[in-house]
């Protein structure tokens, strides 16, 4: 399962104490202040790492905290410094305040950025030290780290998005044309997640967008989630079901398509792009795919996922379209 999201709470280390210590020496009866001061508390950082393809390494680490600061010690010696701790981001990572959705961050080519800062250590009784003051009895304690809850998102960066209503035969698409082996089932929102993976003949990375309805740039039934994950595809699949099944007419569908993209960003239809009218195989298919090639201009490919027919001249014209978006 593909992970895109994923809410933290982070906690940098805290600041170490100071204390309070006396010098306690041979021949020097009344030895000054001597204690510590605390060391600083571990820091938290994000950094992006090109060996890092997903958030799945933190979906089960929701609480994470930086080291603490040690306590300083006698002779002014100060404490050990807690430990800095990163996290490793993939390229494509925006990092949310979860409280307010700010955009703190967005990783989209290899930085580091401090995003939580270690509490600074107490002072020991040393520091406190004047010439009215020769025995202060005084430390401060080390100050907490700095907190806060942050939401990762990763956008998809695939090259090819498909997109099409429930049941058009996207995720059936998918398993034909890449390595991916994904849950087909005859009802709406079988995909909760995008599905990503490799085209089976090179490598050109095609991600499965769940069914859009009409308002999915509103944000019903999750659609907007998913519009989310064509943003930065280099180019887009329309997936049609050609049947006329249940009295659904394709054109329809492809125009709703369209309508919802635009509506969520028009940039969205200026991608290449092809269309593929699925279920030829089924009775009366000819007369939609007919229909269809005349009122709508663009490359077409008619097939049947279920049946394996035309899916070679798909998976070439995949290929050129890849290259054709990289152009862009
Ligand atoms: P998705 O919602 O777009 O991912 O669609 P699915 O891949 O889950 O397929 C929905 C239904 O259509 C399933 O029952 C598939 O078996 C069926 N289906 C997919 N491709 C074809 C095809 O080429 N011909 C026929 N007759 N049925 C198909
Ligand atoms: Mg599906």
């Amino acid at each position: 399962m593909f992970i895109d999201k994923v809410r933290l709470t982070l906690t940098a280390g805290r600041g170490g104490n100071g204390v309070i210590a006396w010098r306690r020496e041979k021949y020097v009866p009344k030895g000054g202040p001597c204690g510590g001061d605390g060391g600083k508390g571990g820091s938290i950082f994000l950094a992006t790492d090109p060996q890092v393809v997903s958030l799945e390494h933190l979906r089960n680490r929701r609480l994470i905290t930086a080291e603490n600061g040690q306590p300083g010690g006698y002779n002014h010696r100060t404490g050990k410094n807690g430990q800095d701790l990163t996290l490793k981001l993939p390229s494509g990572t925006v990092v949310k305040d979860a409280a307010t959705g700010e955009v703190l961050y967005d990783f989209v080519e290899e930085r580091s950025e401090q995003i939580c800062q270690g509490g600074i250590g107490g002072k020991g009784n040393d520091r406190f030290k004047s010439p009215t003051h020769q025995a202060p009895y005084i430390c401060t304690e080390g100050e907490a780290g700095e907190a806060r809850e942050i939401e990762l998102e990763l956008k998809l960066i695939a090259d090819i998005g498909l997109i099409g209503m429930p049941n058009a035969g996207k995720s059936s698409l998918m398993s034909r044309i890449t390595y991916l082996e994904v849950k087909i089932g005859a009802y709406p929102f079988t995909t909760l997640f995008p599905n990503l993976s490799y085209l089976r003949t090179s490598k050109t990375l095609v991600a499965d967008i769940p069914g859009i309805i009409e308002g999915a740039h509103k944000d019903r039934g999750l659609g907007f989630e998913f519009l989310r994950h064509i943003e930065r595809s280099a180019a887009l699949i329309y997936v049609i079901d050609i049947s006329g099944f249940e009295e659904r007419d394709p054109l329809d569908d492809f125009r709703v398509l369209q309508n919802e993209l635009k509506a969520y960003k028009s940039e969205l239809l200026d991608k290449p792009y092809l269309i593929v009218l699925n279920k030829i195989d089924i009775e009366g298919a000819d007369e939609h795919v007919e229909r269809f090639r005349k009122e709508v201009p663009g490359p077409i490919f008619p097939v049947s996922v279920l049946e394996n027919q035309g899916i070679k001249p798909l998976m070439e014209a995949i290929e050129n379209l890849k290259i054709i978006g990289a152009k862009l």
